[in-house]
């Protein structure tokens, strides 16, 4: 397992919703963050390292 790669996330889109507005990041060795602002808090989800 990977631990010193620090990721370096791309904004690739964001959308607006209801909940405010979300935004997917993704870096280089595949990993994705989905940001959701404007909502009570910041949601993490479909985040997963490098698969080499
Ligand atoms: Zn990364």
């Amino acid at each position: 397992m990977r631990s010193t790669h620090l990721h370096e996330l791309i904004a690739v889109s964001s959308h607006r919703t209801s909940e405010g507005l979300v935004a997917y990041f993704r870096c280089e060795c595949g990993a994705w963050e989905v940001r959701a602002s404007g909502g009570a808090d910041v949601a993490i989800a479909a985040t997963r390292g490098g698969c080499d």
